[in-house]
């Protein structure tokens, strides 16, 4: 059978590789860090940097597709793994999506509505667009963030020194304060052959910057809802997308607003492990291998949340729960703000 090549082994290394092998497939698992939680369901693990060449050859010729759980790979490790295997998602939707300013100006492009945004190099540049943009605004830094790290919230322009301060001297974003009423997710998948998927769209929670709670069904109209699904579509298919993506909208009184895009399996679409006949990561391994998609319909109402730290003690209580599936991802150590794992609750009508 082929082989699919994981890079990143977290939970959602893990949760795809489990849905590889549900599917027939072997998998490998790419990952620096010793004792992944990928690495107890996969095939095989090579524990290697991505600047260890020798390490990323071997791995693209043991596999016969290339994947990943997280945007940030370096680009020299993608060109040495393209020359040898097809990376799916491509190589467009992550030169987009690992910078803000890209994928802001990309969001734009295709006429869907940002934040006002712009790009901060130093404190003129941040004084020139708190001029323009006004607060409340938050200062981001154009790469690596997740978790809300690296952001700081500025209340007046008189925050501007500590904010850019925050930012250690890497290059960032302005972005305006956009005034939501609540924030939802659309979970999308497209095949090679252009079929696109989308799951019903989740309403997120945030706690200490840490997603919280995703409920479906959102608290959406109908034409919001279609407008979700259909400006997911427009992006995936404007990257010309395989795999599953993440879309994160803000509700306000002026449409939806796209806040970021993640071109992989997303924590906010972890619901569809309860909610739906085919998952998102059965999806994106079946868009990864170019299989035809499953559908997205949700067959039950689900409320996920995240078992953050110390969260993950309350399992026993948890588990008396019978209408609670319990997802763990194995990890060593229980670290405060570290995902440890996630429960599915089935909300039975009636
Ligand atoms: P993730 O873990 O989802 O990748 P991240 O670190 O990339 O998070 P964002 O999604 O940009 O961070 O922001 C985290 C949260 O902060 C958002 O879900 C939202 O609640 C709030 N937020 C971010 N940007 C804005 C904004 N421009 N206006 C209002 N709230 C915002
Ligand atoms: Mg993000
Ligand atoms: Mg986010």
């Amino acid at each position: 059978g082929a082989t699919i090549g994981i890079l990143g082994g977290g939970q959602l290394g893990r949760m795809l590789s489990v849905a590889a092998s549900r599917l027939g497939f072997k998998t490998h698992v790419f990952e620096p860090g010793a004792n992944p939680p990928a690495g107890h369901v996969s095939d095989q693990v090579t524990t290697a940097a991505y600047d260890d060449a020798e390490a990323l050859e071997r791995f693209a010729q043991a596999v016969d597709v290339i994947t990943y759980e997280f945007e940030n790979i370096p680009t020299e490790a993608l060109d040495l793994l393209e020359a040898h295997k097809p990376i799916r998602p491509g190589r467009e939707a992550l030169r987009v999506s690992q910078d803000r300013l890209t994928e802001k100006t990309f969001l734009q492009g295709l006429g869907l509505k940002t934040a006002p945004f712009a790009d901060i190099t130093d404190l003129d540049s941040l004084t020139a667009a708190i001029a323009e943009i006004g607060t409340p605004a938050i200062l981001k830094t154009r790469r690596f963030g997740y978790d809300g790290k690296g952001q700081s919230r500025l209340k007046s322009p008189e925050d501007a020194e500590t904010a850019l301060a925050d930012m250690a001297g890497a290059p960032a974003i302005l972005e305006g304060f956009v005034d939501f009423s609540h924030e939802v997710s659309v979970i999308a998948a497209r095949s090679p052959s252009g079929e696109v998927a989308c799951f019903d769209p989740g309403e997120n929670v945030h706690r200490d910057g840490i997603l919280h709670t995703t409920t479906v069904p959102a608290r959406l109209s109908a034409a919001q809802r279609m407008d979700a699904v259909l400006l997911a579509a427009n992006i995936l298919n404007a990257l010309d997308y395989v795999g599953v993506m993440g879309v994160e909208l803000f509700v306000t009184s002026q449409g939806l607003i796209v806040n970021e895009i993640a071109p992989r399996v997303h924590n906010s679409g972890h619901w569809t492990q309860n909610g739906c006949a085919v998952d998102q990561f059965e999806q994106h391994i079946r868009a990864v291998a170019g299989w035809a998609l499953g559908d997205g319909q949700r067959h039950s109402d689900v409320v996920m949340e995240n078992l953050i730290g110390d969260d993950v003690n309350r399992i026993p209580e948890l588990a008396k729960d019978r209408d609670t599936a319990i997802h763990l991802y194995g990890k060593a150590e229980t670290k405060a703000g570290r995902k440890m794992g996630h429960v599915n609750r089935i909300q039975r009508q009636g």
